[in-house]
């Protein structure tokens, strides 16, 4: 470095590490400024990483000492072509603001995985390279680069080297000045090859599959020589676990491991070693949602009063290039998604993109077959089953303007659709847009922010809105269109309450005696019936019936494990640890162990023994991951099951024209939950399972049982009266604002979370965050507009998960500004702290679901 470099020449980098700043590098004299968004490759410490380049900060104060800071070593992205738009660049510093998280991590959530982290692209000679390496000739090569050809001659394999390591000093020898620079002439003289890592590999039409052997299969005796082989790891039996819930005969694609187990290479080594697993190189799966979709006949419906309003008032805005956000109410059936259809064909006539938000897409797939039923090639479905190269060949697609109406659950908010115009949000009322780990964002709010800085529509659609978005619509943010019919003549279901403190349930089958009726006749005739219970596995414990002690994880607080009688194991469904089930007491020995209260697993075995001849299937999380989910659903739909028996995932979306009854087995149960929201929960299950009922041609009916009949979110739902119970479940909220700043929607909340193995250590930082906290508050309080409250810290109600403690703090407050100040002063005490066993991780999730 000649000249002193002028702050211009430096950029600020979001990179992909859990620490919570931006990081300063120098842009070298030869290459261009890059503008924010572009990849860049730099030095971290002794690594080389994948980074993206942020906006200026706002503050001249972030800006280091120039005399410290490192020089990056390449830009990634053409220089009008930065990998992330300037929305997408807008958009992730408002996600890290907002949402107090680390800004290298929601960058990351930005890209494909591949994109940002350690620089993969490998290096090798060209067959001219070799020659030449071989030969005595010179070539015009001066001697750094004739290191460098001597170098990868002498180390690279036929995989070639990883181009990272060439930018290192080797043993007695300096670094290579300028290596990516040399590479990259040499390539352009085909001396040399740098590819994208495994990508090419990825090219190759086969790839391993892998299949659960019978050997060590179920049964506690073999517990012993599991356990050897499999080891200590969670993941590696959650893995094993994965396999085992395939349909037999069933080979499982790398690909499709490596979403849930991100190592899923080193977990194998192990299983295959011990014959537990076999692999075979078998040609790559379809993705399961390509394949064409059935003709699309509904075009010609004309279109009901209230949708031809809702359409009117949605175009409108979208012909003024205004924002504009408005909540879409309508029960299910109502034809809420040919509204969506119709306003992106609007969009679409003038060039114009959309992304269509939905909870689960393998819960779905008829909504994503009638999108492209309407618009063919013209949509991407982005989904979980799909390979990173898929993901990657989807995002260039979308950029390109190949694929402007993308379909996809929570990260598709992410997706760079060119001319973004639309922004639908299905099911808005749904849990899982919120992200609970990592980055916690909810996709849903994050939809409105990425639309107003793109003056886009949006449309929040739900049969059973979100107290927000309702609250929304009261304070005026948000429009309201309602669709108070149904375009066929399909009534809503009527609802009957079971009183199950008169009624008492069968013990087996948990059936009253007059769902039990309903659940012959209906099948006397020939119709379907779906029946819920939200809990999965066999029973929900063991526990012993001389001294009472439950069969308890090793590793988490939960009162209990579930009981999965197929596999006769006791399975931590919050940790995943899995063993075999006692056949005594481990507390005292004792012989007789007792089940405790019935899952879908203990249903499905009761209902198939009570009704004989009668088709039974379920769905949960326990049957029903990958294409296992599509079986049954399909299966079902095909009527080769009478009955399906499942949990929550029953609710969302699905479409069974031969379902005329819905049985609630238990409806109160989650009421007890200490959350807020546990109420709007069960109104919204409820309300959501009864719509499963009657979609088709016959009119349909809903059972609900309950030990509380009087409670409000049963009352409300047995009438489908949502404004009614909104109302209520609103002011009880407020009501709050007698003792503090009341729970959202009213209120503002934000729980910091403090976790870790060392009890002293989690305490001891709860205590000095919840100090500063209260310090800030009082600030914030003195200001004299806000009213700001800081609890706890306490323990979390579940105490303990996978071995780590957990306490937290709630702060509510009465404004949004003064809980993100307090948040913003708070940042710099979060992240991880300590050393060993005495590590301690403080994180905040602003707007939270899960205060468990
Ligand atoms: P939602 O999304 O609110 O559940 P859908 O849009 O799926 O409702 O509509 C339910 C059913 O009614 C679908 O089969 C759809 O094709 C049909 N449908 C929607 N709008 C009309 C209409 N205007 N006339 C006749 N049928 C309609
Ligand atoms: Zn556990």
């Amino acid at each position: 470095m000649t000249s002193q470099p002028s702050a211009a020449r430096t950029v600020s980098v979001a990179i992909p590490v859990a620490l919570d700043h931006s990081f300063h590098y120098l842009v070298p004299a030869e290459l261009p400024i890059p503008t924010p968004g572009t990849r860049v490759v730099v030095p971290f410490g002794p690594r080389v990483l994948i980074g993206v380049v942020r906006p200026e900060p706002s503050e001249p104060s972030d800006l280091p000492e120039q005399a410290k800071l490192r020089e990056l070593l390449e830009l990634l992205d053409p220089i009008d072509q930065p990998a992330l738009s300037a929305d997408l660049v807008a958009l992730c510093e408002w996600i890290a603001d907002y949402y107090v998280a680390p800004i290298g991590e929601v960058y990351r959530l930005a890209l494909p995985a591949s994109a940002m982290g350690v620089d993969a692209r490998r290096a090798r000679l060209s067959a001219a390279g070799l020659a030449l390496a071989r030969s005595p000739e010179l070539a015009g090569l001066d001697d750094h680069d004739h290191r460098l050809v001597l170098l990868l001659e002498r180390e690279a394999k036929a995989s070639g080297m990883a181009v990272a390591t060439l930018t290192k000093a080797r043993a007695g020898a300096p670094a290579i000045p300028s290596v990516l620079k040399r590479l990259a002439s040499l390539a352009e003289r085909g001396l040399v090859e740098v590819d994208a890592g495994e990508a090419e590999r990825r090219q190759a039409r086969t790839e391993p599959h892998y299949r659960r052997t019978d050997r060590l299969r179920g049964g506690s005796g073999d517990e012993e020589g599991l356990v050897r082989a499999v080891g200590r790891s969670k993941q590696r039996r959650g893995l094993l676990d994965y396999l085992e819930l395939q349909p037999a005969g069933i080979w499982t694609p790398l690909a499709e491991l490596r979403g849930p187990f991100t190592r899923a290479r080193q977990l194998l080594g192990p299983l295959l070693e011990a014959g537990l697993v076999v692999e075979d190189q078998r040609l790559r799966e379809l993705d399961p949602f390509a394949l064409p979709p059935p003709a699309d006949t509904s075009l010609a419906h004309a279109l009901t009063r209230d949708q031809q309003r809702a359409l009117a008032g949605l175009s409108a805005a979208l012909e003024h290039r205004r924002f504009a956000a408005s909540l879409l109410f309508g029960i299910t059936g109502s034809g809420k998604t040919e509204v969506y259809l119709r306003l992106i064909a609007e969009a679409r006539r003038t060039g114009g993109g959309a992304i269509v938000l939905v909870p689960e897409i393998a819960l779905t797939p008829q909504l994503a077959d009638r999108f492209r039923a309407r618009f063919g090639d013209e949509v991407a479905v982005l989904h979980s089953g799909l390979t990173p190269q898929q993901r990657l060949d989807a995002g260039a697609h979308i950029r390109a303007g190949r694929r402007p109406i993308v379909i996809g659950a929570r990260s598709a908010i992410f997706a760079p659709v060119p001319d973004l115009r639309v922004i639908v949000v299905d099911e808005e009322h749904d849990a899982s847009f919120k992200q609970d780990d990592g980055v916690r964002y909810n996709a849903r709010d994050v939809a409105l922010v990425r639309a107003r800085t793109l003056q886009a529509v949006v449309v929040l659609g739900s049969a059973t809105p979100s107290l927000e978005s309702w609250y929304g619509v009261r304070e005026g943010r948000l429009g309201l269109w309602s669709l108070t019919t149904r375009p066929t003549p399909r009534p809503l279901p009527e609802v009957e309450i079971v009183n199950l403190k008169e009624h008492l349930p069968d013990a087996q089958t948990l059936l009253s005696a007059r769902l039990r009726q309903r659940l012959v006749e209906t099948l006397a005739a020939g119709e379907q019936a779906i029946l819920f219970l939200n809990r999965r596995g066999y029973t929900t414990s063991l526990s012993c019936k001389a001294c009472g002690s439950f069969q308890q994880c090793p590793d988490c607080s939960a009162p209990s494990m579930t009981y999965h009688l197929k596999r006769n194991r006791l399975m931590c469904h919050l940790c995943g640890h899995i063993e075999g089930a006692p056949k005594t007491c481990s507390s005292c020995g004792g012989a007789e162990l007792e089940h405790g209260a019935a899952g879908t697993e203990r249903i499905e075995v009761a209902i198939a023994a009570t009704l004989p001849g009668v088709r039974v299937a379920r769905l949960d999380r326990d049957t029903s991951r990958g294409k296992a989910l599509l079986e049954v659903l399909d299966k079902f739909r095909a009527r080769e099951a009478d009955v399906l028996i499942g949990t929550q995932m029953l609710s969302k979306g699905h479409d069974f024209p031969g379902v005329t009854l819905v049985g609630v087995l238990r409806a109160d149960q989650g009421l007890a939950f200490p959350d807020f929201r546990a109420t709007e929960r069960v109104f919204q299950l409820l309300t959501q399972v009864a719509g499963r009922a009657g979609r088709g041609d016959r009119p349909g009916r809903v059972v609900i049982q309950t030990w509380a009949p009087d409670h409000p979110a049963i009352r409300h739902a047995r009438t489908h009266d949502f404004e009614g119970f909104a109302e209520l479940e609103l002011e009880a909220r407020a009501r709050r604002t007698t003792e503090g700043p009341g729970n959202p929607p009213i209120g503002y909340l934000a729980l910091i979370r403090i976790s870790g193995e060392d009890k002293p250590a989690v305490a001891a930082r709860a205590a000095e965050l919840g100090a500063l906290a209260r310090d800030l508050a009082a600030r914030v309080i003195a200001g004299g507009e806000t009213e700001i409250q800081v609890l706890g810290p306490v323990d979390s109600p579940i105490e303990r998960i996978n071995r780590r403690l957990r306490m937290q703090l709630l702060v509510r407050a009465s404004a949004r500004g003064g809980l993100r100040w307090l948040l913003r002063h708070l940042r710099r005490e979060l992240g991880q702290r300590g050393r060993g066993r005495a590590t301690t991780t403080a994180r905040v999730d602003v707007d939270p679901y899960s205060l468990m």
